[in-house]
């Protein structure tokens, strides 16, 4: 079955989407107000990490004790804009519902490992066949501790990760200083995630991916998509005035998708869990294999365009403008982490903040809507998202062909209330 199909949004899950639908004989076209990759999606400035081991909820147990000390915290890796809370609280508590039990964390970290297991595999091929080998390395991934005492803390994270087959090795002091001299003195324990990787320009990587989409007949169109019309056939009104019909519309907007969603009656609970990064452009990163250091738990990743710090999570709603403090605070992280960092006396750095379109479940949802089965959501994929692109792209042709098979069917949205 092949028909015409619109993709709203240019991010990696838009992108990803569109070229495997084209692959697969649908006729594409493919809206976003922004260039293929921008800076305002989610998927221009994360960390590029695509890792099987990326499967731990944000929120487990006990996190509801936490949550006062995150409304004061300055410097911790979570915090909540309390100006924000009156919009964010029934999703918050939601959020903190999904993690209230080991039970419910190991189901959900079993369905993301459905998503992520093979991520780096699948981005490995996808860098080949749209001639971006150069982009996606696999060199590992590496959580460093200071010790093994920190390692056991984090018990459960491991224990699931264990349970849902991550490989892993672990590293003692002597194999940190003979392998990634660069890291200081203060992390003497590491675990290597062997078949991790990372990407090395995730903005230029989604560019590359609806490049190659065009050259298999897809057409991009620069326009946002004002609304979404679901009648005999769906419809998606362009901000540039035209009107374009197809028998389905796959919805791949992001944090955005909600808002696109709602005058159709579609309610689908998602908040951004703002991220922010810096990206430190003078100098070299004297290491390869990109590192989450546990006391400020960010995203070191060596990018083309210079040491990319990724990482914070600050709810707070859309609109709000960027707190660049949060960006300050992965900077003082890396300093304490990266000695070779304070000799540069005037870096220079490149801020960002973006949105994790995130669901109280910290599942994505993926599948037809059920009250508009010719619409399609693709979105909500929170921290995860370039990892689980592939994959999704995947459960979107499948949705598009209405084979739906019991592992997809977590991810629909019918799980939730409409
Ligand atoms: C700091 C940070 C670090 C992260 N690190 C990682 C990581 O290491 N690994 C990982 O896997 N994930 C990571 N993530 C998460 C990942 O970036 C997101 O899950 C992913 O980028 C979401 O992709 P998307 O395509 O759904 O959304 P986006 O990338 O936001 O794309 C949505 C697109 O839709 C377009 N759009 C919006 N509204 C409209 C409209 N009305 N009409 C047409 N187009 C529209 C936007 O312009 C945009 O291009 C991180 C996120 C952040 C913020």
């Amino acid at each position: 079955m092949t028909g015409k199909v619109i993709v709203v949004g240019a991010g990696i899950i838009g992108a990803t989407a569109a070229l495997r639908l084209a692959e697969a004989g649908w006729d594409v076209a493919i809206c976003d107000g922004n260039a293929p990759g921008s800076e305002a999606g989610a998927s221009y400035g994360n960390g590029g990490w695509i890792s099987p081991a990326s499967i731990i909820p944000m929120s487990m147990p006990g996190l509801w004790r936490k949550v006062p000390g995150f409304l004061l915290d300055r410097n911790g890796p979570l915090t909540i804009d309390w100006r924000s809370l009156p919009q964010l609280t029934p999703w918050l508590l939601r959020f903190l519902w999904a993690g209230a039990s080991k039970t419910r964390v190991r189901r959900t970290a079993k369905l993301l490992s459905f998503l992520l297991h093979d991520g780096p595999e699948r981005h490995l091929e996808l860098a080949r066949k749209t001639g971006q080998e150069q982009l996606v390395l696999q060199k590992g991934l590496l959580y460093a501790y200071p010790d093994r005492a920190s390692f056991e803390a984090e018990a459960l994270s491991w224990e699931l990760r264990r349970e849902n087959g991550v490989a892993y090795a672990e590293w003692n002091e002597t194999e940190i200083r003979r392998r990634l001299p660069a890291l200081g003195p203060a992390y003497r324990f590491a675990i290597h995630v062997v078949n991790g990787a990372h990407c090395r320009d995730t903005g230029g990587y989604v560019a590359g991916i609806v490049d190659a989409a065009r050259r298999k007949g897809v057409q991009f169109h620069q326009s946002a998509v004002t609304a979404i019309l679901d009648g005999v056939t769906p419809q998606a009104v362009l901000e540039s005035g035209e009107t374009l019909s197809a028998d389905r519309i796959v919805v791949a907007a992001g944090i955005h998708s909600g808002r696109l969603l709602r005058p159709l009656g579609v309610r689908i609970p998602m908040q951004s869990e703002r991220g922010y990064h810096v990206t430190v452009t003078s100098g070299q990163t004297p290491f390869e294999i990109p590192v989450m250091p546990s006391t400020g738990r960010m995203a070191n990743t060596p990018t083309d365009m210079g040491l990319r710090l990724s990482g914070q999570v600050e709810l707070a709603t859309v609109d709000k403008p960027p707190n660049w403090e949060r960006a300050q605070v992965l900077q003082r992280h890396a300093l304490a982490s990266y000695p070779y960092l304070s000799t540069d006396k005037t870096p220079r750095l490149r801020l960002w903040m973006g949105h994790r379109p995130s669901t109280p479940d910290g599942l994505p949802v993926i599948g037809p809507l059920s009250r508009h089965p010719s619409l399609i959501a693709a979105f909500g994929h929170g921290h995860v998202g370039i990892a689980a692109a592939p994959k999704t792209a995947d459960l979107v042709l499948d949705a598009l062909e209405n084979r739906i098979s019991g592992e997809a069917r977590p991810f629909l949205p019918s799980r939730f209330r409409q």
